[in-house]
């Protein structure tokens, strides 16, 4: 698998100090009370687990799942609404975690129907936001890193549903032969 790989984007190390940064934002962002985290599966886990070990509001968490790269594909594909398993979200502040922020799509489905379950707030984290204009066009509150607009797996993202567990973000060589 390590083979695989074409060039490390982001290190852990980096990747950690950053997440620290970001919860001491939201933190500052949500000083009194408590916060519901939705962090969207699949991608987001890997992210949201370190986040979350830094934030020291109580909290509970709540999950959706949102398929926008079927199978082997590297193009977003426009996002579908898997799973849903939120509470009452209702006067609550929330969180929405995503893993990147590339075409837009998962965020401009998903935001909408969150919103509509009349939370007191809703910002929005995203490790990677992608350098392209779609993505630019999409507010988000929090942004861990920009990045060209490149493929990349790793930390919870992945290929074919593979790589997630790698600790860094990394591209691939020839990622669409590497793993079939
Ligand atoms: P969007 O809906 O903004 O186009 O893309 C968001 C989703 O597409 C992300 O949550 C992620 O699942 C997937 N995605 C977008 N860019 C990449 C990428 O470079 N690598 C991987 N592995 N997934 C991506
Ligand atoms: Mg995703």
């Amino acid at each position: 698998m390590h083979n695989d790989i074409d060039r490390i984007l982001i290190s852990h190390d980096r990747i950690a100090h950053r997440v620290r940064e970001l919860a001491t934002q939201i933190t500052a962002d949500h000083a009194a009370g408590e916060i519901v985290i939705i962090p969207v599966l699949t991608g987001a886990i890997i992210f949201c687990a370190d986040l979350i070990r830094c934030l020291p509001m109580p909290m509970r968490i709540g999950m959706l799942a949102v398929s926008s790269y079927p199978g082997k594909t590297m193009q977003s594909g426009g996002a579908n609404l898997t799973h849903w398993h939120i509470g009452d979200i209702r006067g609550k502040r929330v969180v929405l975690i995503d893993d990147i922020l590339d075409s837009g799509s998962t965020l401009r489905l998903v935001r909408p129907q969150i919103q509509a379950m009349q939370p007191a707030s809703l910002k929005t984290a995203v490790l990677l936001r992608k350098d392209r204009p779609a993505a630019r066009e999409v507010q988000v509150d929090y942004v861990g890193f920009d990045i060209p607009g490149v493929f990349v797996v790793g930390y919870g993202l992945d290929y074919n549903d593979y790589y997630r567990n790698l600790p860094d973000i990394v591209t691939l060589k020839r990622a669409g032969e590497t793993r079939t």
